[in-house]
């Protein structure tokens, strides 16, 4: 198999722009020709689906939620980057580009990254524009903080609902195309197969979440937004309905993935306490802004945090980084919050839990000010725990939140498939082995506002599509296996309800592909995986029935595809000998326990295409070229 970026020549600067003046066009009065089909609502889904209507493409649009406004984005809290550098504090897009690159561990391309890094000063005055109510300061300018990795202040942000907000932007914008009639809005489907013909991508086959029905939908282009797939672990900060689905079908389809096993552990989550939980909740980023992380110096301190003096307290983060201190990327931060917890110096009933402790900055700057910046997010910790961050400290710990890894998507964010394209968190493209915190926003906003209304024009303007409707076989075929699947999920009726096996294999990937890893629990995963995937068709129980809204079938599907996934994950993280970013082999470490990268033989993309379920998926490599960075040993200190 070819694997080819078709990353533009030229300078870095230079390529974007250049790439748009080369892509061909599509006249404004053949653009209503074509229709294009959209799986998700979340920033990438609902940018792009409104920006090509604008365009005067017709599209159709798909979500599992009953409203657009429900995707997974909207709970981002944080913010998003830009390289505006309104503080005058030093940044630039180069920066941005760097911090980027650099905070993936050199693990994506430059071209993508540098093309973020561009867009991002476009997505904040289009936001704008929209009306996005982001913060300001007392004289009314755009106000900025700061996130991990960075040593500048780039992160715009709406308190801790910066994702509601944009969203909600999203979805004006996408609604105002609804009622214009470019946009046909199905919500409550989910997407069960991709339908290729002649080897391009020309539609779906969906579920109806409320009557059971399986519907064909036809398009000259399928775009898949559909998220990260963080939920492997069972407990993340994922919306229930975040899920690998829609990338793992088209994967089973030809659709190569990329770095499966790059996904991100969050320092900042409230910590686990038991069984009962389905979900964890994070704590944002920003509060690192001000909040100091620490533990009790001797382990098996079990003091009040408040009775813990000072020279007994250790703030790890800030001793061990003195340059980056608590902002550290989130690998950095959730690895030395788990090698305190292993040492014995974890707080909380668990002892799984440190400190983020803001009485410093209450001193410092008033209770009225923190209480602007981070407010409802103190208040959502209270409601969780019953303890107020204004008397005593967080307790937090890392979960699992975000995945690099994605379908495989060139420069022009196509997969390999052609008129397949993947935008948003569902893809691998631009954050490497760790993604920078409030860039995920950015790069959903780029994909859907700004790149992709001018790659598919060059796709449409240069490729000839032969006219296909519903009733084709490839249709009939694809819905065939889709009924087959759901009603051999039906008639198991055995012991184990759905949520009781995904606990379980959330606990085999945290254990074993989880913050650390290392060959021998790798290989011991597989083994459990396959063993739980041959229990689960043996003995899953799912109630009610398949022309009815059934959860705990529209749940089971999902895990079906996740407990196969999840060894392409494994594979994923035993192929890849060397630690880089969030992927920590313990067998690859500097002295001081950071991550040691093998740049000789792993600096690639790892791109795995399915051979069968039972067969191990073919493997193939894009190497990463670095032509305006030097590869270095990355370093917070
Ligand atoms: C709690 C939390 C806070 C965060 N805070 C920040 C932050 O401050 N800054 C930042 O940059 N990033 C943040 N992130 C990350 C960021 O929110 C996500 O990466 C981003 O919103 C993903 O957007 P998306 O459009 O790619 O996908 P999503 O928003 O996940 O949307 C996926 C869409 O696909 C649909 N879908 C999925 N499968 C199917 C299917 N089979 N059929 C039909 N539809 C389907 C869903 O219904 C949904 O509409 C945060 C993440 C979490 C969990």
């Amino acid at each position: 198999m070819q694997i080819d970026a078709k990353i533009p020549g030229g300078p870095l600067e230079e390529k974007w722009d250049r790439h748009r003046f080369d892509l061909k066009l599509v006249n404004p009065a053949n653009k209503r020709k074509f229709e294009i089909i959209v799986i998700g609502t979340g920033l990438a889904g609902g940018s792009a689906s409104a920006s090509l209507a604008e365009l005067g493409y017709h599209v159709k649009t798909f979500c599992i939620q009953d409203s657009p406004r429900r995707a997974h984005s909207i709970a981002a809290q944080g913010g998003i980057n830009a390289a505006k550098n309104y503080q005058n504090d030093g940044d630039s897009i180069w920066r941005l580009f760097y911090d980027t690159i650099k905070g993936g561990d050199f693990r994506s391309r430059e071209a993508n990254v540098y093309r973020l890094a561009q867009l991002s000063n476009y997505i904040i005055d289009h936001c704008v524009a929209q009306g996005i109510p982001f913060a300001r300061d007392y004289g009314g300018l755009l106000a900025n903080r700061s996130f991990g990795g960075a040593q500048v202040s780039r992160t715009f942000y709406a308190r801790g609902q910066t994702g509601q907000q944009l969203l909600l932007g999203a979805y004006g914008a996408l609604m105002r195309q609804v009622a214009a009639g470019n946009v046909e809005m199905f919500a409550r489907r989910e997407m069960l197969d991709l339908v290729i013909i002649n080897g391009q991508a020309r539609g779906i086959i969906a579920r109806n979440l409320i009557t059971g029905e399986i519907e064909s939908y036809a398009a000259d282009a399928v775009l898949l937004t559909s998220g990260g797939y963080g939920n492997i672990y069972y407990l993340s900060t994922n919306a229930e309905s975040s899920n690998v689905g829609a990338c793992f079908r088209a994967y089973k389809r030809g659709a190569v993935f990329a770095n499966p096993c790059f996904t991100q552990i969050h320092p900042t989550c409230i910590p686990h306490t038991g069984d009962h939980q389905s979900k964890l909740t994070l704590m944002s980023e920003s509060l690192r802004n001000d909040g100091r992380v620490w533990v009790p110096r001797n382990s098996g301190d079990i003091r009040e945090p408040r009775n813990i003096p000072e020279p007994d307290r250790f703030y790890f983060l800030e001793e061990k980084y003195p340059s980056f201190g608590n902002l550290v990327p989130r690998d950095v931060a959730s690895r030395n919050a788990k090698d305190q917890c292993d040492a014995g110096r974890g707080v909380g009933l668990t002892r799984c839990a440190v400190y983020l402790d803001f009485s410093d900055a209450i001193q410092r700057d008033g209770k009225a000010l923190i209480a602007k910046k981070y407010g409802n997010l103190f208040e959502m910790y209270e409601r969780i725990t019953d303890e107020t961050p204004y008397e005593s400290p967080m307790m937090i710990f890392p979960a699992s939140h975000y995945t690099m890894g994605g379908l495989w998507v060139d420069y022009n964010l196509m997969s390999n498939i052609p008129g397949l394209f993947v935008l948003g968190e569902a893809n691998f493209s631009d954050h490497g082995a760790n993604r920078l915190g409030a860039s995920a926003l950015m790069q959903g906003l780029a994909d859907g506002y700004f790149i992709i209304p001018y790659t598919i024009g060059g796709y449409f303007a240069g490729t000839a599509l032969e006219p296909v409707a519903p009733d084709h076989a490839a249709f009939n075929e694809a819905t065939l296996e889709s009924q087959a699947k759901l009603q051999k999920l039906m008639s198991i009726q055995g012991k184990r309800t759905v949520d009781n096996i995904f606990r379980e294999l959330g606990r085999i990937m945290w254990e074993h592909c989880g913050m650390s890893r290392h060959s021998e629990g790798l290989e011991k995963a597989l083994q459990l995986i396959r063993n739980l995937r041959a229990e689960f068709w043996e003995n899953v129980l799912i109630p009610g029935n398949d022309k009815d809204f059934n959860k705990s079938l529209e749940k089971a599907g999902r895990l079906a595809d996740s407990l196969e996934f999840a060894e392409t994950m494994v594979l994923d993280a035993k192929t890849r000998e060397e630690s880089c970013g969030s992927h920590f082999r313990t067998e690859h470490q500097t002295e001081d326990g950071e991550a040691k990268r093998n740049d000789d033989n792993f600096c690639h993309v790892s791109i795995w295409q399915y051979q069968g379920q039972e067969e191990r998926p073919a493997f193939h490599k894009e190497p990463l070229v670095f032509e305006n960075v030097e590869l270095s040993q990355r370093s917070y200190k």
